[in-house]
């Protein structure tokens, strides 16, 4: 079972190579921005907190994602492949509630793929996302937080899987194909 996590700064591509990864090893995609987005849509009790801290650019708490995350694992319809979990764990606290929620269902990380991209490159891609995405999160003042938050808060997470021997770095600049190619490299030498 391959149990992976698709990790980098926002706009590093997690999304996009998320879709292709899933097409290739047929993993189930959780995201738990896009959990959060959907309880914004249906304005449920969680949706209307985590959208205070969205709109700013900060992280939901912690307990909150988390326990959004371990209802999405225990729910996924398809529990025979593994997992690709993009935009979690965005913190030390969230790493170590991930690695035991999957040891409690007999389940662990395989590895943490991290995309590297640089930052010029990261807003100008973001800016680009935000004239169509509809987030709003996409603009120039939120994304500068949610760069300065990603690297305070959730840059931390790599040393914790470097630990586990579980962290590869991938250069994220280049096509999409050239990237995906370097993941499914990475995957490779890990399935
Ligand atoms: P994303 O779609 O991954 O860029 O996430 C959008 C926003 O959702 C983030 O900027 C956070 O406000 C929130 N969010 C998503 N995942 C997490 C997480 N694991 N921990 C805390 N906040 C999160």
């Amino acid at each position: 079972m391959l149990n992976m996590i698709i990790f980098g700064a926002p706009g590093c591509g997690k999304g996009t190579q998320s879709k292709l990864i899933v097409d290739k090893y047929k993993l189930t995609h959780l995201s738990t921005g896009d959990l959060l987005r959907s309880e914004i849509s249906s304005n449920t009790e969680l949706g209307v907190i985590a959208e205070k801290y969205i709109t700013k650019g900060n992280l939901v708490p912690d307990e909150m994602i988390i326990e959004i995350l371990k209802k999405a694992i225990d729910n996924r319809p398809d529990k025979s492949n593994g997992i690709i979990l993009d935009g979690f764990p965005r913190t030390v606290a969230q790493a170590v509630a991930l690695e035991e929620m999957l040891k409690n269902r007999d389940m662990s990380t395989v590895v943490l793929i991290d995309l590297h991209v640089d930052n010029h490159e990261l807003i100008s891609r973001l800016l680009y996302r935000g004239e169509t995405s509809g987030r709003c999160d996409d603009n120039l003042e939120t994304i500068k937080n949610r760069l300065e938050v990603y690297i305070s808060n959730t840059v931390p997470v790599c040393n914790f899987y470097q630990n586990l021997n579980k962290y590869k770095a991938i250069d994220g600049m280049g096509t999409i194909e050239e990237i995906f190619n370097r993941i499914t490299l990475v995957l490779a030498r890990c399935t």
